[in-house]
């Protein structure tokens, strides 16, 4: 094989070589079937088997009780859920209430307006999304459907550190780009959804995981494969699911329990972030971050440099050096490390380094 690479993308993002070889070894013959998984039905028992071990480990490893979650599958990544949470839980006299701290963020509103009545219930835009809003006195205004929240900002770079307090309100969490990645107490949340393609696998599935008890009461008026309520009732086999990425994250999150789990994971990311953090807080103003210390994320971290020539420097070198995926959103340009669970504390030693030789190389030139 080829040298791998360090692989820094923002998704789809690093998977462990380990993971990618068990999926190999056992792509032409699944668990002595006979046949491929790709091959099988998803009536099948062996996927029945799959899909209901899989969201039990993912339930278990967020520290969520089975019996008050579900556990979907789904299709559209987090952009479907966009518009899907809307339309499930945005009633005729209701409000949805979304915080914008990036473009995600602000995606995820715009399709709430399209559906209902949607409004901001505060916002970093004019500062550039350069930190979280403190939401510690947010009021919700009129008769709140729910209250959005993008955990980690992965254009950005930001994270929300704390959850605000909302009452009764139900809370919903984008975490698309953090999911296992940290200890959080996910349990005031009544949906969190994340497309796999970050921090649970391949792209192709999208898990959505929500309350019981809310799932009732959503909407009747929309078609049935739109509905939350269906794919809980049919154990997401109401029509065929990705059957393969299901699989992926299935092994993903067999590899997360092997690591520790959340906890040990979020211990490594820390260290590893602070590794890339180090090298820009002590560059002298070679690199600038762009986040408030306070909000940095783990997952995403970005910085610029002095001028777009430098920039693009950098990563022509550092591709050069086997570094996948440093270019910043090209939305917002820089540069951005994505470090998700499955990236090696190595690869982040190799990063800090070259980064420290780089600005060696050009504050002296
Ligand atoms: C990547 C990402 C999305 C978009 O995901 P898709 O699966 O491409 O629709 C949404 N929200 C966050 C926080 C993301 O990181």
């Amino acid at each position: 094989m080829t040298k791998r690479l360090y692989n820094f993308n923002p998704g789809p993002a690093a998977l462990p070589l380990e993971v990618l070889e068990e999926a190999q070894a056992t792509f032409v013959d699944f668990q002595g079937n006979g046949i491929s998984l790709l091959e099988m039905s998803h009536r099948s028992r062996g996927v029945e088997e799959l899909n209901h071990e899989t969201q039990q480990l993912l339930l278990q490893l967020l520290n969520l009780p089975t019996s008050e979650y579900d556990v979907l599958f789904m299709g559209g990544g987090a952009s479907a859920q966009f518009a899907l949470l809307p339309m499930n839980f945005l009633h005729a006299n209701q409000t949805a209430h979304y915080v914008l701290t990036g473009s995600f963020a602000e995606k995820a509103y715009k399709e709430a307006t399209y559906i209902g009545q949607a409004a901001i219930a505060a916002s970093s835009r004019s500062q550039n999304w350069s930190h979280i809003p403190i939401l510690d006195e947010i009021q919700l205004s009129g008769n709140p459907a729910y209250l959005h929240l993008t955990l980690n900002n992965t254009i950005e770079g930001s994270r929300f550190n704390s959850i605000p307090n909302v009452g009764s309100t139900p809370l919903v969490a984008d975490m698309t780009s953090d999911i296992l990645s940290r200890k959080l107490d996910l349990q005031p949340f009544s949906m969190i959804y994340a497309g796999a393609q970050k921090n649970l696998g391949p792209a192709g599935v999208t898990v959505a995981i929500i309350r019981k008890d809310w799932l009732l009461q959503g909407s009747k008026l929309i078609p049935e494969i739109m509905r939350y309520e269906t794919f809980a009732k049919h154990q997401s086999l109401f029509n065929t699911p990705p059957v393969h990425a299901i699989y992926m994250m299935n092994l993903m999150l067999k590899w997360v329990l092997q690591q520790g789990g959340v906890a040990a994971l979020e211990q490594q990311n820390a260290g590893k972030a602070k590794l890339i953090y180090d090298v820009i807080d002590n560059s002298s103003g070679f690199y600038t971050g762009i986040i408030a210390h306070k909000d940095r994320s783990d997952m995403n971290i970005t910085w610029r440099m002095a001028n777009e020539a430098l920039e693009k420097a950098f990563i022509q070198e550092s591709l050069a050096h086997g570094f996948e995926g440093l270019a910043g959103h090209r939305s917002v340009g820089g540069l951005r490390a994505s470090g998700y669970n499955a990236v090696p504390v190595e690869a982040c030693q190799a990063l800090a380094e070259f980064m420290t030789a780089f600005a060696e190389q050009h504050v002296s030139a």
